[in-house]
């Protein structure tokens, strides 16, 4: 089994082998904290948590870094609108932002750096580039020299035709389609004193400018080569470019091996969804709309491959949501089902090749949507099994070493909330009870409960049983 993986870089699928063996260091661009993060950021966020995922399943040890970028123009601006300072305005953002990580399940990166936490290794990086020549100082702002890079545009395929020698931008946001020198430091100004935005350095006091804090704290937690640098498609260029520039001018090393670039969600109307343009919709908002977050998870990463758009509707956020339950349902009924004393053989022979297919789908650049459609199909066969009476124990184990391949990227059968069966099987025993004392009212509102978190009851000749259902919205 080898692990392929598309690389922007060549664009092609390239057998995946890290510098050190067995241990992979893998950078991903995080969120901007200057508002809440949309369900699209959150798909790259989750493409990173597969990517991280696949790697500890192919055996790999991860070091893992997603940054935090709490200082740039917008958090700047929105700051000064709050009449606070940048480090008290990105707090509850930063805040909302692991919240969400946690409740989609996606598991922690090993280092979460905060750019205004490393403006040492960024002013250093600078200085080098300012001692190599590939940057100038102009009017107290520092500039990476475009033309002194002439791999410039290599990631993105750019055709270097459209070079502007010499022009400048200093915004964090610009015209994605002209290469200009871009800014590594941009000069103090008296108001960014007040939000505690400017910093010394050697060429002049100021802040640094976006590209520049990813190339520097990867540095820090990773050193000058990464294994994986991965991102949303929008970051490829300029940013991606230009971490690129100041990395391999300043360290003279290769700077990312692999680039991963996950494609965009788009909102109902088919636009890719952006907080600038308006229309955005976050974890919270679905969850206020009555959907469960890890439907939410299996629908951003299983719904279609990550170089896929994909676009954000109700139905199928629905659709997902009876995928997990289906799932669930099962990964239960095989638990709980007593093993059959006949037991299919044929049956155990094709769990193994769906098995062993599912991880060919993930080790083909990390397929997902398929792995999970030849599990579905199988699981159908599964069931009409368990019908007829013919999974014995061979097949219960082999049944359930396919949900646990299969949880080890979604995460969504075995992650109900922490002691769920427990307490089912408590509230019907309450619920027995309030039937035999005759207080009919407590017994269905003890039921009625339970169908509201989707799960029901079936009174069976062998006791109460539950099994889950859609849950009711
Ligand atoms: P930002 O917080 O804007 O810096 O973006 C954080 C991550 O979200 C980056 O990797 C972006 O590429 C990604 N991203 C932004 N918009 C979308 C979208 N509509 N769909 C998928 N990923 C996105
Ligand atoms: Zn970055």
């Amino acid at each position: 089994m080898t692990l392929r993986l598309h690389n922007t870089l060549t664009g092609a699928k390239e057998v995946f082998a890290p510098l050190e063996e067995g241990h992979v260091r893998m950078y991903t661009c995080g969120p901007t904290v200057w508002n809440f993060a949309h369900v699209g950021n959150l798909r790259a966020f989750l493409f990173y948590d597969l990517v991280r995922r696949h790697l500890n399943v192919a055996g790999y040890r991860t070091t893992h870094v997603m940054n935090l970028t709490d200082i740039d123009d917008r958090i700047l601006d929105q700051a000064m609108h709050a009449g606070t300072t940048i480090a008290e305005y990105v707090k509850p953002y930063e805040a909302a932002f692991f919240e969400n990580m946690a409740s989609l399940r996606a598991e922690r990166a090993e280092h979460y750096p905060r750019a205004t936490e490393h403006i040492p290794e960024m002013v250093d990086m600078i200085s080098t580039l300012i001692k190599h020549e590939n940057a100038y100082v102009a009017d107290g702002d520092v500039y990476f020299r475009i033309a002194s890079f002439p791999k410039y545009g290599a990631l993105s395929h750019l055709d270097r035709a459209g070079l502007k020698a010499g022009a400048r931008v200093a915004a964090d946001k610009y015209d994605k389609e002209s290469v200009s020198d871009f800014a590594l430091w941009k000069k103090a100004h008296p108001e960014d004193e007040k939000l505690g935005a400017a910093w010394d350095a050697p060429f002049g006091r100021g802040r640094p400018g976006w590209h520049i804090e990813c190339s520097a704290m990867s540095k820090r937690y990773l050193g000058d080569t990464l294994d994986i640098h991965s991102g949303g498609v929008d970051l490829m260029f300029p940013h991606h470019e230009n971490e690129i520039a100041q990395s391999e001018a300043a360290n003279h090393k290769t700077f990312a091996r692999v680039w991963l670039h996950s494609e965009f969600l788009a909102d109902a109307t088919g636009e890719k969804m952006s907080k600038s343009a308006g229309g955005f919709t976050t974890l919270r908002d679905l969850v206020a709309a009555g959907h469960d977050p890890l439907a939410v998870r299996f629908f951003l990463i299983a719904n279609a491959h990550y170089r896929s758009r994909v676009r954000l509707s109700t139905e199928a956020l629905h659709a997902a949501a009876e995928q997990v339950r289906r799932l669930r349902e099962f990964a239960d009924r095989v638990k709980r089902t007593p093993a059959a004393e006949t037991d299919d053989g044929e049956l155990a022979k094709r769990t193994a090749e769906v098995r062993a297919a599912y991880r060919e789908a993930l080790d083909d650049d990390l397929n997902l949507p398929q792995g999970i459609g030849l599990a579905f199909d199988h699981i159908r066969e599964a069931n009409a099994a368990l019908d007829a009476g013919r999974v014995g124990a061979l097949n219960k184990v082999a049944l359930l070493a396919l949900i646990d391949d299969m949880d080890a990227h979604l995460d969504v059968i075995r992650a109900e909330e922490p002691g769920l069966a427990a307490e089912v099987e408590r509230l019907i025993a309450e619920r027995e009870e309030a039937r035999r004392s005759r207080d009919f009212a407590r017994a269905d509102r003890i039921r009625d409960d339970l169908k509201s978190r989707g799960i029901a009851l079936e009174d069976s000749r062998d006791g109460v049983r539950w099994r889950r259902i859609s849950r009711v919205t």
